[in-house]
């Protein structure tokens, strides 16, 4: 890192004019009193129950107005578009055909909604689209989107509510009056995300047909399926908390492990109705935040664990349909004009969505996947404009430009198609805010990126529910390609509109 300076900031900024030393000094100990007191927190990897602040930002972002306004708008279209994909035989047919290049994740997950056997037909998709905004035309570009256990959906509240917080009490104002709005500067919106997404889990919890309907609150759950010492924690309970508190409804913790060992199906009917046989509790709906990527399978009983739940009648947020719709291969195939036909029909409707896309090409012998292929091997320098994305999640497994060609020649070109090549965003950086991690200013260039979320419950004829969930703001040193607040490469950052 290099060390912080102070920069000359321009007339016109919506950042107010403090010093490094002032936002040390008057800034920062009341941005980490408020953090600890009010949940915007992270739990040690080895102590759970010992929490430092979450990787935050001191000052909101400035996102335009109209931006956001766009996101927003897009949000229950695009809701609609994955429900639609994960309901098609298409779906499954795309995906087949990425299981001889991925069998250990994308295969096993095939190969078991293929024999899924499930009476549940409600399903509950609770989503996060993400976007970075182009620099030339200021429009959201997706970077992708998210189906299964999106995060930050609780902790992007609380950084909304820090830096309204940190507004009101006057803590920006260098002169120490009472004030901070200063040029340009517009609404804070405070993210509903931790209200919005229980909102989802607690209209599917409702439609639930449970065995003892009038008494469903007192025994029945929903289930978070969990990594063991998660460093997110914090973040989930927010959710867990807010399902009881505003719907009371209650929720149960399990490992992968934990849920092939404490659960069972009840002999009640032949539904597969999970109960939970420590509590008695009925399972109502499976809320995935684990099982996005191979690790999360750490051994066989984690995938015996998935099918069990997956098998059973509890309404699953996502099922392994809904998972797959959500691999970087739907998302490049989307882009195609005869693919998104096949799920839109309002052209007007098609030609929001298609303004947010950027290039994304397939490496497969197609006519597009060769020129595709041409095109990777091409990015041979750091100004090359592409990223190279494999079918996974969470972060760090992408590789970036110049790193592309070598890459590709570790690899036999029969498994090249299980990646897709997509061209860079264009991001502009800004030099005006502070991130802080473990109680340490860094003043470098950043970059933020936009996530909305959505919850969409449905069947195969009809949607329940289709709603708008809340927003999240992550910024990073834009040196970092990556941007994981929980990898330790970004910050939680909330928006003040312009
Ligand atoms: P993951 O599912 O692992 O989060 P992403 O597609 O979100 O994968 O990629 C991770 C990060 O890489 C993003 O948060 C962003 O910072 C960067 N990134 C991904 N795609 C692009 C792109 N097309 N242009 C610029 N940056 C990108
Ligand atoms: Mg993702
Ligand atoms: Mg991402």
């Amino acid at each position: 890192m290099s060390p912080i300076s102070q920069m000359n900031r321009p007339e016109h900024t919506p950042y107010p004019k403090l010093s490094t030393t002032q936002i040390e000094e008057n800034v920062l100990p009341q941005l980490n009193q408020w953090a600890l007191c009010n949940g915007l927190i992270m739990a040690d990897k080895d102590n759970a129950s010992k929490a430092t602040v979450a990787p935050t930002t001191v000052f909101p972002t400035p996102i335009p107005a109209k931006v956001f306004e766009n996101a927003k708008t897009l949000q229950k279209t695009y809701n609609q578009l994955y429900a639609q994909v994960s309901n098609s035989d298409w779906l499954m047919e795309e995906s087949a055909k990425l299981t001889h290049s991925d069998p250990e994740f994308t295969g096993k997950l095939y190969d078991m909604a293929k024999k899924c056997d499930s009476k549940q037909t409600l399903k509950l998709g609770l989503f996060r689209s993400d976007y970075l905004i182009d620099k030339s035309s200021e429009q959201i570009k997706q970077v992708e989107f998210n189906t299964v256990s999106v995060s930050f959906a609780g902790l992007s509240t609380r950084v909304g509510e820090l830096h309204s917080f940190l507004n009101s009490l006057g803590a920006y104002d260098s002169t120490g009056e009472m004030k901070m709005f200063y040029e340009g500067m517009g609404e804070l919106p405070v993210s509903e995300s931790s209200v919005f997404m229980p909102r989802g889990l607690a209209r599917a919890f409702t439609m639930y047909p449970s065995m003892n309907s009038e008494t469903k609150k007192e025994k029945a759950a929903i289930a978070f399926i969990v990594e063991p010492n998660e460093t997110n924690l914090f973040d989930q309970k927010v959710i867990e908390f807010n399902l009881l508190r505003l719907y009371g409804i209650k929720s149960i913790r399990l490992t992968f492990e934990e849920a092939l060992k404490d659960l069972e199906y009840s002999t009640f009917d032949d539904n597969k109705r999970i109960i939970h046989k420590k509590t008695g509790k009925e399972i109502g709906v499976v809320y995935y935040r684990t099982g996005y990527t191979t690790g999360d399978y750490y051994n066989e009983s984690c995938w015996k664990a998935r099918e069990f739940l997956e098998n059973s009648f509890a309404i699953k947020a996502p099922t392994l349909d809904i998972q797959l719709a959500g691999s970087k291969k739907v998302q490049q195939l989307l882009t195609q004009d005869e693919i998104l036909d096949k799920f839109i029909d309002d052209e007007a409707t098609k030609k929001e969505l298609v303004k947010t896309f950027v290039k994304i090409y397939p490496l497969d012998d197609s006519k597009l996947g060769k020129e595709g292929k041409k095109l990777a091997l091409a990015c041979t320098s750091n100004n090359a404009k592409y990223v190279l994305k494999p079918q996974r999640e969470g972060g760090g497994n992408n590789i970036y430009k110049e790193e592309i060609p070598n890459f590709l020649k570790t690899i036999d070109e029969s498994e090249w198609d299980s990646y897709i090549l997509m061209e860079m965003i264009d991001v502009k950086a800004s030099t005006e805010n502070y991130l802080v991690r473990d109680g340490k200013l860094t003043k470098e260039p950043v970059i933020s990126e936009l996530g909305i979320y959505g919850t969409i419950l449905f069947d195969k004829d009809s949607i329940r529910s289709n709603e708008y969930a809340g927003s999240l703001l992550r910024t990073k040193l834009s040196s970092s390609n990556e941007g994981g607040v929980v990898a330790g490469f970004g910050t939680v950052d909330s928006m003040c509109l312009v």
